[in-house]
């Protein structure tokens, strides 16, 4: 049997390895996919620190995957032996639960699918995953750009579309790094008044380099003085990691504003009163399913959206994970595999 090299976890909490593993055949309705690059991102520590309940280990990592097709198994329509294709968060679903049903496949009960968490996942040479998990790939992008649009740009991208703003309307991005630089580039593009909200004046160029029109200084600055100085915030994307950082923004809502949430806290307050009075909402945002993560990686290339990434390669995963996960990397962190 050929073999192939893996990054896995042997157990909650324990340390990544490179092993050698046969090369998996695809069972029913998978697809084999020769893996080109792979993202890292920091929900990867759910596998390595065992995040999630039923976990089973050993256990790959990784869903900002970038591939080739390699093989079909039985009955895995829709793709061709040969064919680019991206593999995100949401790797399949049954397709018949009553969440299934409503079309919210990311709260399928009877069999979610999540890359690297419930199948293995892209720290690999070969994956295998369900067909109905993966991206066409347009040409035009290359392997590294495209893997942190397949988690970070799919979230960004997907929240900022499905939270009600509309060309012309204000919208922030709270937060900088990894989804927050490409969060800018996706609501300037998508035609918003683009504000982008950072730690220091040290910023501003990048974020006007992004395509914000307008830079707020959290540290020097009011962001709800200067943010209702536009008239409010319809939309504010919150990529940021920081509870107090989150609170300090909400005052900067517009009537009828929406605070989406893609950066995870444990717990967060909101201002009820200002709330009610001005009719204002706090959502969570998920990334979205395969045919989502097709628009955004179109979108990117159409509109020259592009995450800025350390790269590594494979040999070097310790390197590149401790990068990510130390919060040393400003952006994002991508493995080659060839
Ligand atoms: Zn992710
Ligand atoms: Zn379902």
């Amino acid at each position: 049997m050929a073999k192939m090299r893996v990054v896995q976890v042997a157990k909650a909490g324990g340390e990544l390895e490179l092993v050698e593993r046969e090369i998996p055949e695809p069972g029913p309705g998978k697809v084999r996919v020769k893996v080109q690059a792979c993202g890292i991102c920091h929900s990867d520590s759910v596998t390595k620190e065992g995040l999630f309940p039923g976990i089973q280990y050993p256990r790959v990592p990784g869903h900002e995957i970038v591939g080739i097709v390699d093989k079909l198994g039985d009955g895995a329509k829709g793709w061709k032996v040969g064919q680019r294709v991206g593999i995100g968060w949401h790797g399949g679903n049954c397709g018949y639960c009553k969440n299934c049903r409503r079309g919210n496949f990311f709260a399928c009960t009877n069999d979610l699918q999540t890359t690297g968490v419930s199948f293995d996942g892209g720290y690999a040479e070969y994956i295998v995953a369900p067909a109905i998990g993966l991206a066409e790939m347009p040409e035009g992008l290359s392997a590294v750009e495209a893997a942190p649009l397949m988690c970070a740009g799919l979230t960004t991208f997907n929240c900022l579309r499905n939270a009600g703003a509309h060309p012309g309307d204000v919208v922030a991005v709270l937060g900088l790094g990894g989804l927050g630089h490409l969060g800018v580039q996706f609501a300037a593009k998508m035609g918003f008044r683009t504000v982008a909200i950072g730690r220091g004046a040290d910023k501003e160029e990048l974020a006007k380099k992004l395509g914000a029109e307008v830079y707020i200084d959290n540290q020097a600055q009011d962001p709800v003085a200067e943010l209702q100085k536009l008239g409010g915030a319809k939309v504010v994307l919150s990529t940021a990691t920081s509870a107090d950082a989150m609170a300090a923004v909400m005052g900067g809502l517009a009537p009828k504003g929406t605070f989406m949430i893609v950066g995870a806290v444990p717990k967060i307050e909101v201002p009820a009163l200002q709330m009610i009075l001005q009719s204002q909402s706090a959502q969570g945002w998920y990334s979205g399913t395969s045919i989502d993560s097709e628009d955004t990686l179109n979108f990117s290339l159409l509109e020259g959206v592009r995450s800025m990434n350390e790269i590594y390669k494979f040999e070097q995963y310790k390197e590149a994970y401790e990068r990510m996960i130390n919060g040393k990397a400003r952006f994002r962190v991508v493995m080659t595999m060839e």
